[in-house]
C-alpha cells in the first residue's frame, strides 16, 4: 500500500470531527508531503529540530503538533513553527512558552499530556496533578488549554490500552466539568497505529497515527 492509500483508508475509517494526526518521526519531506496530499491535515513532529527540517521545505501546507517531549530550551523555536504543543507537562515550560508567544504576539493551543500509566521514566503530569497544571496555564494570555494528550503504557496487545484511555477520558470530563475560565476541553488526543481504534471507543477525537500511514521505521 502507497502512503496515499494508507490515508485514504485511515479518513474513511475516521469518524466525523476526529482530528487525523500524521506521526511524522524519521519521515522525509518527500514521504511527509505524499502524506499531506493525500489529504492529512496535521504533521506531528517529536523532535524540534527534524520538524524545522520538514517545515522549511512544506510550510503552511498543513499544520504542526509537537507530539514530542518540548525541552524549555527549545520553546522559542518551537513556538515559531507549531500550530498546537501536545505535551504541555510543566508550569516551567507554560512560562517559556508564554514568553516566547507573547513576543510574537501568537496565542498557542496546548493540550495536557497526562502520564496515564504512571510511568516514572516518563513524560506527562500524572493524572491528579493535571487540575493543578491546568489552573497554573490558564490565566497566561498567550496559552490556551484546549485538552488533553497522552500516550499510555506500550503492550503488545492493544486491548491493554484500553484502562488507561478510560482513565484519561474520565479525566477530561472531570476537568471539563470545571469550567475553568480560559479553558476548552475540546480535544482528546490519544492512540496510535495500533491502539486508535480502541481509542477511539473510549472518547478519543484526536488519534497519532505514523506506522500505518507510512510504513514501518527502519528501526522499528
Ligand atoms: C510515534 C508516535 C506516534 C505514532 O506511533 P505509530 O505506532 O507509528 O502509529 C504517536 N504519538 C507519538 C507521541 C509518537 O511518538
Amino acid at each position: 500500500m502507497t502512503i496515499r492509500e494508507n490515508v485514504q483508508k485511515l479518513l474513511a475509517e475516521l469518524p466525523p470531527g476526529v482530528l487525523l494526526v500524521a506521526a511524522a518521526k524519521g519521515r522525509t519531506p518527500q514521504e511527509i508531503s505524499e502524506a499531506i496530499a493525500a489529504g492529512v491535515p496535521i504533521i506531528g513532529e517529536n523532535y524540534v529540530q527534524e520538524a524545522e527540517r520538514a517545515f522549511s521545505v512544506i510550510g503552511r501546507r498543513a499544520q504542526w503538533h509537537m507530539i514530542g517531549h518540548l525541552q524549555r530550551n527549545k520553546a522559542k523555536r518551537a513556538v515559531e513553527i507549531f500550530d498546537m504543543i501536545e505535551t504541555l507537562d510543566s508550569v516551567e515550560l507554560a512560562h517559556e512558552l508564554e514568553k516566547h508567544c507573547a513576543r510574537l504576539g501568537k496565542t498557542m493551543p496546548v493540550l495536557i499530556e497526562i502520564n496515564s500509566g504512571r510511568e516514572p521514566q516518563k513524560s506527562g503530569v500524572l493524572p491528579e496533578d493535571a487540575e493543578t497544571l491546568i489552573r497554573e496555564v490558564a490565566p497566561l494570555p498567550h496559552l490556551k488549554v484546549l485538552g488533553l494528550m497522552t500516550m499510555g503504557p506500550r503492550f503488545g496487545n492493544p486491548e491493554e490500552a484500553r484502562p488507561y484511555f478510560q482513565e484519561t477520558k474520565k479525566l477530561f470530563e472531570s476537568l471539563k466539568a470545571l469550567s475553568i475560565p480560559n479553558v476548552e476541553m475540546k480535544y482528546l488526543s490519544m492512540g496510535m497505529s495500533n491502539t486508535y481504534r480502541i481509542a477511539l471507543e473510549e472518547g478519543a477525537n484526536v488519534v497519532r497515527i505514523g506506522t500505518k500511514i507510512f510504513g514501518e521505521r527502519p528501526e522499528g
